[in-house]
């Protein structure tokens, strides 16, 4: 089958508008339409979907299309009671898709499973609590217990639960960030002192070019492609790395311009498409900057900001003399790119007075990840391109406040001085030793080390990789608890004690003792604000996660210096603790109540180099490249689909890679479907070797379609059993889920997958 893709159409229009009122009409037209007019508004709530800024000004219509989904999703009027867990026992609810899980509404009430019944019954909030205090404090060690973070969490609850945990005695925290920027977390602090982006959305106002590497704004932070139609109107060149054609990249219909709207007049994006091979990206970075090397040396060296190399870097020499040692056949072979394409893209470089790099999971989830990562770093600093207007480095975060529960204290390898001003801070006594990220956290599961995890939010059944080990690892528990607003797989995989505990979503109200309270997030640009439910909770059952923390604790830790139950009275007071702990949160209370809250201050924005020699550094790519193993010739690279947020499925289509109503599908190049006398439309089973054995995923229908030759795409969580738990970078320990070596054969009749999940 080819796919209906239409290359000359563009992103949002008509079909984004279309989309939103499906969305709507889905989940409650009423409810989730107000719920859109007070998302991202000065006195509204942050939308749950990614954690791409909000302008200054905000409009009245301050969201994209996927942010509406991710919106009403949460929103929506449907919800499931104790009658419904009475009518579905476990065993059945397995059995049932993911997206069908979360579209059955919100959870209304706390419940326990109960073994004998195989359901889910009602429990007592207080009792859940005394269960799970008593499960915990049975515990040979701390360490025998993991606290999961997914990137929904507030600040507040974020702050709070890292406190419970380091209280309890251990850093066991997993959290999302794990399966996503780990590697900008490790990799960036080591090159320029601080593992976040360092530009805002007033340097895109001003850069003379922007490089996108493995990233689709289109679909997975859409209000970028806003961003980067202003760039594109004042000329200045977008140049685009992605092994994938992706329409957000190529063309944008803004469908707030209602001009545009009616003329169908779109603003082309990408002035540059280059299309790598998947998994090449440190070839790709190294020839674009041996490039760099060799037209600065053409032109006596007046092309490079060596004054800036001399003031503010090292590491300069290293990594010229391994550029150096490269040979240009094997980069432009292992990359897929030509000498052409890599003296085009350097001259572009050279040609802008300011640099912005954006990157995303491309870039990130390989075994060579944090490698990556610093490649982009040291690209930038060539040109002198951190630390001043329209330059900079700008990983794009996935989940709205991952960033910030990082910030937080949500880190399983807690910097000392922060340990420091938190014992200060609370009179607690934090552990030292690092705790567990995702992957560790599941090989210790499996060990039988770690008998309980507690997660807040996320779906870390469906996130993590390698579901045959990551499901095994669940059903070792003692105790699963999951703090979510919906249904999930995540809670269907126990086989000890599980308790389901529902908590308010972003839109809700969230009214304690001391009044109607507000929690902030912190955006990929640093930028933390605040954001206020508005809507009447769908049962007076559910509790704020900070309440659901200080529930926790108080029942865990009845010798606790802290005052759990005072502190969610008033979120101000928890606020009041973190900015005791927290450096650039000082006048927290005060700074957050301006309009757009405040930018938390980055050093390396004003070439303030907090690495450990006081200056940015170069630091060359230390990884092996693997060789295609014989047997399994091609890369598979997991994406989303178009109505997919993470792991959660919104419906089925595709619908800028022209897919309709499916997700069974594998993305190949018409040369590769030449090459291995396959044709469009033909159902294969792709086969990768890993963990010692063979694994397989059947049944996927071949859609041809604008990939690099040599790559493969498969939508993610479904090719997650071809990714074992092995395959991650050593150094962030992040999940290669962007490259896996495969074969392909024909599927045998029986063995077709289903269509959608
Ligand atoms: S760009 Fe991201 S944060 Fe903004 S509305 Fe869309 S999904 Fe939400």
């Amino acid at each position: 089958m080819s796919n209906e893709r239409d290359s000359k159409a563009a992103a949002g229009g008509w079909a984004a508008l279309v989309a939103v009122g499906r969305a709507l009409r889905r989940e409650g037209t009423l409810t989730a339409g107000r719920a859109l007019l007070h998302t991202n508004q000065p006195d509204g709530f942050d939308c749950p979907g990614c954690a791409w800024p909000d302008p200054r000004h905000t409009s009245s219509f301050e969201f994209c299309e996927n942010g509406a989904k991710a919106v009403a999703w949460e929103a929506t009027d449907r919800t499931i009671d104790a009658a419904f867990f009475a009518r579905h026992t476990v065993s059945e609810l397995r059995q049932q898709s993911d997206h069908w899980l979360e579209a059955q509404g919100r959870l209304t009430q706390p419940l326990r499973y109960n073994r004998a019944s195989d359901r889910y019954e009602p429990i007592a909030w207080d009792e859940a609590f005394a269960l799970i205090a008593s499960q915990l404090r049975a515990l040979p060690s701390p360490d025998a217990a993991a606290f999961y973070t997914s990137g929904r969490t507030s600040n507040e609850a974020a702050f709070l639960y890292q406190l419970m945990i380091r209280e309890f005695g251990t850093n066991n925290m997993p959290d999302c960030s794990n399966l996503c920027h780990e590697a900008s977390s490790i990799g960036l602090p080591q090159s320029i002192g601080v593992g976040k982006g360092t530009v805002t959305l007033a340097d895109f106002d001003c850069t003379g070019a922007v490089f996108s590497f493995g990233h689709n704004p289109g679909t997975n932070h859409p209000r970028m492609l806003a961003t980067l139609q202003a760039v594109a109107r004042r000329g200045k060149p977008i140049v685009v790395f992605n092994p994938m054609r992706e329409r957000g990249l190529e063309r944008f219909r803004s469908p707030k311009e209602p001009a545009a709207m009616l003329t169908g007049a779109s603003t082309e994006l990408a002035t540059h498409y280059f299309q790598p091979r998947i998994g090449s990206d440190p070839l790709v970075l190294q020839g674009l900057m041996k490039r760099l090397l060799e037209l600065d040396r053409e032109a006596g060296g007046q092309l490079l900001d060596h004054e800036f190399i001399t003031t503010h870097t090292n590491g300069y020499a290293l990594l010229r003399e391994q550029l150096e040692s490269l040979d240009w056949p094997a980069l432009c072979s292992g990359s897929g790119l030509s000498m052409d394409e890599f003296t085009t893209a350097a001259e572009v470089y050279l040609g802008a007075d300011s640099v912005i790099a954006a990157y995303g999971m491309g870039i990130t989830q390989h075994r060579h990840g944090t490698g990556n990562v610093q490649q982009i770093a040291n690209l930038l600093l060539l040109g002198g391109h951190i630390g001043r207007p329209g330059a900079g480095i700008c990983p794009v975060r996935g989940h709205s406040n991952v960033q910030g529960d990082r910030t937080m204290g949500i880190n399983e390898r807690p910097p000392a001085d922060f340990l420091d001003r938190l014992e200060q801070a609370t009179g607690i006594r934090a552990p030292r030793e690092s705790g567990c990220t995702v992957v560790e956290c599941i090989e210790r599961m499996l060990a039988g080390q770690i008998r309980v995890l507690i997660s807040m939010g996320g779906n870390f059944a469906v996130a993590a990789p390698d579901p045959e080990a990551t499901h095994a690892a669940l059903g070792r528990l003692d105790l699963l608890v999951g703090i979510h607003t919906k249904l999930n797989r995540s809670h269907l995989l126990h086989r000890g004690e599980s308790l389901i505990l529902p908590c308010l979503a972003r839109s809700d109200r969230d009214v304690q003792a001391g009044g109607e309270q507000f929690v902030t997030v912190e955006d990929s640009m640093s930028m933390v604000h605040a954001s206020r439910g508005f809507r009447k909770p769908v049962s007076p059952q559910l509790l704020s996660e900070p309440a659901i923390v200080a529930g926790i604790a108080q029942a865990l830790l009845p010798g606790s210096p802290l005052r759990w139950a005072w502190l969610v009275e008033d979120y101000d007071r928890i606020r009041e603790l973190i900015a005791e702990v927290v450096p650039g949160f000082g006048q927290f209370n005060e700074r957050v109540r301006s309009p757009g809250g405040f930018h938390l201050r980055n050093a390396a924005a004003h070439r303030e180099w907090q690495t450990v020699t006081g200056r940015a550094c170069f630091i060359p790519f230390a990884g092996s490249l693997e060789q295609a193993p014989a047997a399994y010739p091609l890369r598979l690279t997991t994406v989303r689909s178009h109505d997919q947020y993470n792991t959660t499925i919104y419906g089925h289509d595709d619908r800028y890679r022209g897919i309709r109503g499916r997700r069974d599908v594998l993305f190949i190049s018409a040369r590769d479907l030449e090459t291995l006398g396959l044709a469009a439309g033909t159902r294969v089973d792709v086969i990768a070797a890993a963990g010692g054995r063979e694994r397989r995923l059947p049944g996927l229908e071949l859609v041809e379609y604008a990939i690099a030759p040599g790559s493969l795409a498969a939508y993610y969580p479904e090719a997650m059993p071809l990714i074992s738990l092995e395959a991650h970078d050593p150094t962030s320990r992040t999940p290669a889920y962007k490259s896996t070596w495969v074969r392909l054969t024909p599927s045998a009749s029986a063995d077709l997958a289903p269509a959608g999940p």
